[in-house]
């Protein structure tokens, strides 16, 4: 492993970063962070993916992200667009409706993708695999960590030998799950947003097409009994079904008790039984993600119900917007406290999709005592339902305001390339042709020293834009958030000093 600019080589157990779990969240921050020149160590417990029934739904956000980490191609191909969910009442009747465009939208990607998270996981490790200063650990598990003014050291338990490792970064991110260690550690208590409840999840093999079941995915807001059932992609299917106060778990994973259940939508002649397993679903969120050098990503920092399918798409932001804090600060180009905007950024925007999939889950149980569908929407008429795009929470900004903390688009650019793939995972400044035009010399050299990539482009989407915000140019984040925006030369010098 080669030595890199921040003087941590990954030789002799040393590290930029260590991130503990690798689930799709450490696995995406590993690749983020390699990409940026870091050496990244891996610890996992498991020897493999973790193979029980979970995410099926990921966002546009999501796939731009994969773009950034130049494997969209890759999962392309394991995805299912999805034209969105409808809401039901216990009668059938459709009560909210959810669609979605089937078009690509302003992100540069559709809106809903299903998918099987085994399938994305593979395709994260083995993108993660050909990075040579990733160091992935199998089957260890760690167990101490300790930091101190420069550093932290990890002590973890190779599982298979017994055989006791060290090593030690500039960081630690705990990826590591619900059951976080190093949430723990950093001491945090977690919010209780306030649902608890478990399901029985089931995945189902069609052995032939069954048109009836269509592509929507439907929950069914029957009071008796919730359910939600999911299109996947090819040929499989995932149940969602509430389990009753009385019901046991380790019964309610049998074959003739799953087939029962499913028993108004499919029978055993249709399909296979390919896994079940029962999950209690949460909402809570951690009080603090950071404390010091240890930070928490993923479903360390928050949980949600999955009735939105946002649980791990809101640990890919997480990343998104903590890999390139972490680049500049091990580099010496930011300071330490920059990483505080980490929770104050991420924490208020993840919640708004937890406080969103907790109201949803109140709708799904309690339809038959009147619940309001979410935002106050008629409840006696189908009611539509947007996806939000909450903006981030307080945090870094600069220039003009109005636009800071929204993604920004994608748009494709007057040669036919999109936007992404010329600006990788850094700043860009998005600019009116003619203030890139007026721009002085210093202020130009200035932004390209810090590796800003400008692109001045008149091509209608991005100038459409631009013009509908009353700006000319805006300064975007490498995670695609607008830092802030430009009316005049003056604003871009604001922006430029906020790089
Ligand atoms: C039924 C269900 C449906 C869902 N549907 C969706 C959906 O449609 N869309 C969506 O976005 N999300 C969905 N989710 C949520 C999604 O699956 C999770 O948010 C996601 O898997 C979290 O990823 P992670 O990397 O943060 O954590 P995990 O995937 O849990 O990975 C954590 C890893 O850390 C390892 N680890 C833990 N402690 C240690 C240690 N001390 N040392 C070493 N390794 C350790 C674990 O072994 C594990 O591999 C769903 C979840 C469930 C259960």
């Amino acid at each position: 492993m080669t030595r890199n600019d921040s003087g941590f080589g990954g030789t002799n157990g040393e590290f930029d970063v260590c991130i503990v779990g690798y689930g799709p969240v450490g696995a995406t921050l590993a690749i983020l962070l390699a990409d940026c020149g870091l050496s990244v160590l891996v610890l996992e417990r498991e020897a493999d993916i973790y193979s029980l029934p979970r995410a099926v739904h990921f966002d546009d956000e999501v796939m731009r992200l994969f773009q950034t980490l130049g494997v969209s191609a890759r999962v392309l191909p394991y995805t299912h667009v999805s034209p969105g969910m409808r809401f039901v009442d216990a009668q059938g009747r459709l009560i909210l409706d959810w669609s979605r465009p089937m078009e690509v939208g302003r992100l540069g990607w559709n809106a809903s993708y299903r998918f099987h998270q085994p399938d994305l996981e593979g395709v994260l490790r083995e993108a993660a695999a050909s990075k040579p200063n990733i160091d992935v650990r199998l089957r260890a598990d760690a167990f101490a960590i300790e930091q101190d003014r420069d550093g932290v050291d990890i002590r973890f338990e190779e599982l298979s030998s017994g055989a006791l490792g060290r090593a030690r970064a500039r960081f630690v991110v705990g990826c590591d799950g619900a059951r976080s260690l190093v949430r723990r550690l950093i001491g945090s208590a977690l919010i209780d947003l306030g649902f608890h409840e478990r399901w029985l999840v089931v995945d189902l093999l069609l052995k032939r097409d069954i048109p009836a079941l269509g592509d929507y995915s439907v929950q069914f807001c029957d009071p008796a009994r919730a359910a939600t059932y999911v299109r996947g992609v090819g040929n499989r299917r995932r149940w969602e079904i509430a389990l009753l106060p009385e019901e046991d778990s380790s019964q309610a994973t049998s074959p003739d008790n799953v087939w029962k259940l499913l028993g108004r939508w499919i029978s055993r002649d249709e399909a296979d039984l390919e896994r079940a397993a029962c999950y209690t679903f949460h909402s809570t969120i951690a009080e603090r993600w950071r404390d010091g050098r240890l930070l928490v990503a993923g479903d360390s920092a928050h949980q949600t119900p999955p009735f939105l399918g946002q649980g791990l798409c809101a640990g890919m932001r997480d990343v998104g917007n903590l890999a390139w804090k972490l680049d500049r600060v091990i580099k010496g180009r930011m300071p330490q406290d920059i990483l505080e905007t980490y929770q104050s950024e991420r924490a208020p925007h993840v919640r708004e999709y937890i406080e969103l999939a907790v109201r949803l889950g109140g709708l799904i149980n309690t339809r038959a005592a009147g619940t309001a569908v979410p935002g106050g929407l008629a409840r006696d008429q189908p009611a539509r339902m947007e996806s939000i795009k909450p903006g981030l929470g307080p945090g870094l900004s600069g220039g003009v305001a109005g636009l800071t903390g929204q993604v920004a688009p994608q748009p494709m650019l007057s040669d036919g390339s999109r936007l992404d793939d010329l600006v990788g995972y850094r700043f860009a400044a998005l600019l009116d042709p003619w203030l890139a035009a007026s721009l002085p010399g210093a202020l130009l050299e200035r932004l390209r020293h810090k590796q800003v990539v400008i692109i001045a482009d008149a091509s209608p989407p991005l100038q459409n834009w631009l013009a509908e915000n009353r700006v000319s140019g805006v300064m975007v984040r490498p995670d695609r958030y607008v830092l802030g925006a430009a009316r005049n030369i003056q604003d871009m010098e604001s922006l430029a000093d906020a790089v």
